[in-house]
């Protein structure tokens, strides 16, 4: 598996110290509050679980499972919703903490979604930022790292729903997907 990997971007260690400043800065906005905090499945998993362990602060967590993607390095431009969270957001502070923003539709149909429902406040956490490919504006409160216009895999992120469990965050050989 590692020698589908063109490049390394960000290693292990890049990212646990991300995660430490990222769950400092949640902690501290959320010091007197009990957010809820939406992890998206299933790229955002492994960041999830580090980030909320940073934070020595009250919250409550729960999933949710959008799809924009189908085995491809292309977004298919509609995102639907697979699984939903079963927390009640009304009147409640939302954290989404998403895997990587690229043209920003998960983000807005997510944002939209947790607004049509009541949320009193929503920010938002990315462990990537991929300014380069948006195509609606889409803000992040908390980031992890910016990235080029390049399709990334590992700690979470997938090509064909592989490359997950890579420890560190890299550039796939443009054969894996090219032969595919
Ligand atoms: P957006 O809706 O902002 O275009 O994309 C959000 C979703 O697309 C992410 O949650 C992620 O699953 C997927 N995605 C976007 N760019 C990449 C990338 O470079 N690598 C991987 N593995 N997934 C990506």
């Amino acid at each position: 598996m590692n020698n589908d990997i063109l490049k390394v971007l960000y290693s292990t260690e890049q990212i646990d110290e991300a995660c430490k400043r990222l769950g400092k800065q949640i902690q501290q906005v959320y010091a007197h509050k009990v957010p809820v905090v939406i992890g998206v499945l299933k790229g955002a998993t492994f960041f999830m679980s580090d980030i909320v362990r940073q934070a020595d602060t009250y919250m409550e967590i729960d999933f949710i499972d959008v799809s924009s993607y189908h085995g491809t390095t292309q977004s298919s431009g509609t995102v639907e919703m697979v699984t939903d969270i079963s927390t009640d957001v009304s009147g409640r502070d939302v954290l989404i903490v998403e895997d990587i923003v690229d043209t920003g539709r998960t983000l807005k149909f997510l944002t939209d979604k947790l607004n049509q429902r009541g949320a009193s406040s929503i920010k938002v956490c990315t462990l990537l930022d991929k300014p380069a490919g948006r195509q609606v504006e889409a803000n992040s409160d908390f980031i992890g790292f910016e990235v080029p216009n390049e399709f990334v895999v590992g700690y979470g992120l997938d090509y064909d729903e592989k490359y997950r469990n890579l420890p560190y965050i890299g550039v796939l050989k443009p054969e894996i997907y090219t032969n595919n």
